[in-house]
């Protein structure tokens, strides 16, 4: 099994042509398409890169980066030269991306400006040489424009068989943020850990509230018409200042718990079941009557989360499979459960009793021990 993962690096914006770099990227779009347009004043270098190699090399392309729609913008796909420390190369010599080891940095021909022999290097991230150590190769790399900053994204692919599993088990129930995310280690018919992880609430809430009382500040002045001045100004810089910061500690969260998970199950040799119960939770908070632009909040970046978590566990060869666990029926008797206060979970059949979050690991248990011989 081929695992890929993708490492982003901002370009410095001072030596990058902001519009050249969105030229080459509808040129793409154009090329996706099998349209060639030959720009007279482009380079012949790129254009040869765009329209010659590229398009055999397009098939190949494996990214998911083919534009749904005309004139959208696509990344530029380029071509990657590796120089190892020991000299040794791989890749096409005129590629318009290197990557020297040898001497610690990246080089960028002519993508970056349009402009003959035009050259940007930057220092090589830490995160590409682990990559590069754990196995991995990097043979593409695109170039674009995000937020229109320049970017560079490189796409590193490794050869991976997942281990054979030890006889544990991590289970990863993926909530909302209000009840955060709960794993529990398996093994055997034992839970041995089981932890729920949540960024503070408190902290977000503060944030969306005071964002709130900013919005409507700000929407009072808009009826007065004077939302132009410096403290309409002023007002809506803090009202972004506080939205990014609750995306970017819920995105923090989502990445630390990824990798966080991903080295306990590596340390047990467990396999790992994800859990994703998003939509339901998603539901609940729905049913609760919250704001939507709490909900969103309480969802945020959890789909990221998921989706690193199956990166990792693809990229470290961890056996892994997304199944959906009941919460709601009982493990043992299989009849539904009836919820108490402070999410308890109680069986009126045969008396079954647990914390919501800990049923679907009794479902692993219980599936577990069916799958045993019987005698
Ligand atoms: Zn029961």
């Amino acid at each position: 099994m081929i695992a890929r993962r993708s490492i982003l690096i901002k370009l410095p914006k001072d030596k990058c042509d902001v519009d050249y770099i969105r030229r080459l990227m509808a040129l793409t779009n154009l090329g996706y398409r099998n349209f060639e347009v030959l720009a007279p004043d482009l380079l012949k270098y790129v254009q040869h890169q765009l329209y010659g190699s590229f398009k055999n090399y397009m098939g190949s392309l494996v990214l998911g980066t083919i534009p749904k729609r005309w004139l959208v913008r696509a990344w530029v796909p380029l071509k990657v030269l590796r120089i190892y420390g020991d000299g040794f190369r791989k890749g096409d010599k005129g590629a318009p991306v290197v990557l020297d080891f040898e001497n610690n940095v990246i080089r960028l021909r002519q993508v970056c400006k349009n402009e003959p022999r035009y050259v940007v290097t930057i220092p090589m991230p830490e995160w590409v040489v682990e990559r590069v150590k754990e196995g991995g190769d990097i043979k593409f790399a695109m170039i674009g424009l995000k937020d229109n900053e320049p970017y560079l994204a490189l796409v590193a692919e490794r050869e991976v068989e997942p281990y054979q599993p030890s006889g544990y088990r991590l289970i990863v129930d993926v909530n909302s943020w209000r009840y955060g995310i709960a794993w529990g280690l398996i093994r055997n018919d034992r839970i041995i850990s089981f932890k729920h992880e949540k960024p503070n609430l408190n902290v977000l809430l503060t944030l969306y509230y005071q964002a709130v009382k900013r919005g409507r500040k700000y929407g009072a002045l808009m009826r007065m018409g004077s939302h132009h001045t410096t403290q309409g100004k002023r007002l809506r810089k803090q009202i972004y200042a506080r939205k990014s910061r609750i995306y970017r500690i819920t995105r923090d969260k989502a990445y630390f718990l990824a990798s966080k998970l991903v080295k306990k199950a590596l340390k047990y040799r467990a396999s790992l079941i994800i859990d994703d119960m998003t939509e339901e939770s998603r539901r609940e908070l729905l049913e609760e009557k919250l704001p939507p632009d709490v909900i969103k909040l309480l969802m945020s970046n959890l789909k990221r989360f998921v989706h690193q978590l199956e990166t990792l566990a693809q990229w470290y060869g961890i056996p892994y499979k997304l199944k959906r666990l009941p919460s709601t029926i009982c493990p043992v008797c299989e009849h539904g459960l009836i919820q108490l206060p402070g999410r308890i979970m109680v069986c009126e059949n045969c008396g079954f009793k647990a914390p919501r979050d800990l049923v679907p690991m009794h479902w692993v248990i219980k599936i577990e021990i069916e799958r045993l011989p019987q005698n």
